[in-house]
């Protein structure tokens, strides 16, 4: 089913008695969700995700906009007219039901020509029971299960009526980091089995980078990017994104375009494309991806090494330098080069790839063709 959010905003009046100021907890939201889509809604805590997500139930009503499943307008249905599939942080399963009677509720209020029979209903739950892999839990209650376990019944509970559109408001976030993992695979495959269009919901980008065919960036209830995880995480529109993109974060200099060089400090550490015209000189934010950095004795870039952290497969190389707007800088390094840690500086080289620039005042992208110093070739 594909969803389509024209101009969707949602305001609501401050929770303080004495501000008159209404809080935007959404704005101007327009998207089309393609068809069997999983599309991850991202950003911080308070940005507009779950009010987002409980406009496109029903649960909240938008001040201005419209809602499309398909070509219907659903703006103003009701959430139990809109064929959808709900889960939430707290799986919020009935305690005193088993896991099948948990599943077969949504089954058992279908009135009219949906009206199922015991069989037949008792063939979804099963059906969906396996597609879930709890069909051995059925005659649990939900205290007798795991995190893990009482998330898939919600799953389960939330699919068994087919939905046109299944909404995940952060369902992973009360599981331990293993399950977390775990499960988010197993959205990912039941979503893809099922082909049903979803919206999750998360704060985590590394999840929402991980399952999602693309994913909504937001902040402060305004969508600032929209596309396919990669893409998104390689060409950042602006410096919000590229911050919010990515672990270790994004390190950010003080930096200067000026002689068709960008400067961090004093350093040129990269050139423009001679074949692009003349910049005229300016200071922008420059942000460097932590694999942008490439240990290099007479790399252009100095910094003071100040500590290495093992990640396995690769280091991460912690350094200062004085133009950094943090206090420190994270570049990621194989593992398999020797870093000469009684020498207190050290040198990198940039990926052109990998650096950004930002305006300083509107902090959009600013987009010029950077090349390594001189000898070229390095991407
Ligand atoms: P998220 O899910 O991304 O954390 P929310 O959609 O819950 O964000 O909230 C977005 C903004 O709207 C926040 O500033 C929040 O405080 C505000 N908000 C949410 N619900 C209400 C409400 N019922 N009344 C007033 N403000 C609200
Ligand atoms: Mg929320």
């Amino acid at each position: 089913m594909e969803v389509t959010l024209q101009d969707l905003t949602k305001t609501y009046p401050s929770r303080s008695k004495k501000s008159r100021e209404l809080v935007v907890a959404v704005k101007d939201f327009n998207f089309k969700i393609p068809d069997g889509t999983l599309i991850g809604l991202l950003g911080p805590s308070g940005c507009g995700k779950s009010t987002t997500l409980n406009l496109i139930s029903g649960l909240q009503k938008p001040t201005k906009g419209k809602i499309f499943f398909g070509e219907e307008d659903v703006t103003n249905l009701l959430p139990e007219h809109r064929g959808i599939g709900l889960v939430f942080q707290n799986y919020a399963l009935y305690p005193h039901l088993t896991v099948k009677q948990n599943i077969l509720f949504p089954l058992e209020n279908l009135k009219g020509k949906d009206k199922l029979s015991k069989q037949e209903m008792a063939e979804k739950a099963m059906d969906i029971a396996k597609l879930v892999q709890i069909e051995e839990l059925m005659d649990r209650k939900p205290g007798e299960l795991s995190g893990g376990q009482q998330q898939r019944v919600a799953i389960a509970r939330a699919l068994v009526k087919m939905p046109r559109v299944l909404l995940l408001d952060e369902p992973l976030s009360n599981l331990d980091a293993r399950l977390r993992l775990q499960t988010r695979e197993e959205i990912r495959r039941i979503q893809k089995e099922t082909k049903i269009t979803t919206i999750f919901v998360t704060h985590d980008q590394e999840e929402a980078m991980s399952i999602s065919d693309l994913i909504v960036v937001m902040n402060k209830g305004i969508v600032q990017q929209i596309g396919n995880p990669q893409a998104v995480y390689d060409n950042p529109d602006s410096l919000f994104v590229a911050k919010f993109l990515g672990t270790p974060p994004i390190n950010v200099f003080e930096g200067q375009i000026k002689n068709q060089h960008l400067y961090i400090g004093e350093e040129a550490v990269l050139q423009l494309d001679p074949l692009t015209k003349e910049h005229t000189p300016r200071k922008v934010f420059a942000a460097v991806r932590p694999e942008a950095f490439v240990l290099k004795e007479d790399g252009p870039l100095s910094c003071k090494l100040s500590g290495v952290e093992v990640m396995g497969r690769d280091v991460s190389v912690v350094s200062t330098n004085s133009a950094s707007l943090t206090p420190k800088i994270r570049s990621i390094i194989s593992a398999e080069n020797k870093l000469e840690t009684a020498n207190p500086v050290i040198r990198f080289a940039l990926r052109p790839k990998k650096v950004f620039l930002f305006d300083k005042e509107t902090e959009k992208r600013i987009y010029v063709n950077l090349v390594s110093q001189s000898e070229g070739g390095m991407a």
